[in-house]
């Protein structure tokens, strides 16, 4: 199966409830390896790259005083479909709706303080990461212990 790069953003919100360090591990215990990893302040201009298809919707000037509210965490995550099994992580946008045992239906109540993002799809992954990231930020190396989460299959 091919091994996947996905744009994960602890958001505000998370940063702020200090779940950082939870949600970290949820990607790790998953198996998943980081890549890279750095706080960041979202300007309203990154806002505008990152969430381009949302721009034109009603709900978009307040996605985006939220998302520039407070520092971010962006990370990029390596591995088997990571796209999807991040998004799986996840959960629904709306915390109330998502699945208990997600992310955001453990520790979510609203549709915009949803404290976690990941890309959508393969191609949406690699337009994110080329936002976020430089190739110099980027730290690929073999995880020992690679085989013994995921190997043929
Ligand atoms: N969002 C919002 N109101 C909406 C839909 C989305 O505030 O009605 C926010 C929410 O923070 C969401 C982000 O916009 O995570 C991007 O929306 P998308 O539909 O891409 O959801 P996601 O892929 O994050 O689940």
């Amino acid at each position: 199966m091919a091994s996947e790069r996905t744009l994960i953003l602890v958001k505000p919100d998370g940063v702020q409830r200090k779940l950082i360090g939870t949600i970290v591990s949820r990607i790790e215990n998953k198996g998943l390896n980081i890549i890279a990893l750095k706080m960041l302040n979202v300007t309203a201009e990154l806002s505008k790259q990152h969430y381009a298809e949302h721009v034109e919707k009603p709900f978009y000037p307040d996605l985006e005083s939220f998302i520039t509210s407070a520092p971010v965490v962006a990370m990029i995550v390596e591995g088997p479909e990571a796209v999807s099994v991040m998004r799986m992580l996840i959960g629904a946008t709306n915390g109330r709706e998502a699945a208990p045992g997600t992310i955001r239906g453990d520790y979510g109540s609203s549709r915009q303080m949803n404290m976690i993002h990941g890309s959508d799809s393969v191609d949406s992954a690699k337009r994110e990461i080329g936002i976020y990231f430089t190739d110099n930020e980027i730290c690929s190396y073999g995880v020992a212990l690679g085989d013994w989460v995921c190997a043929a299959d």
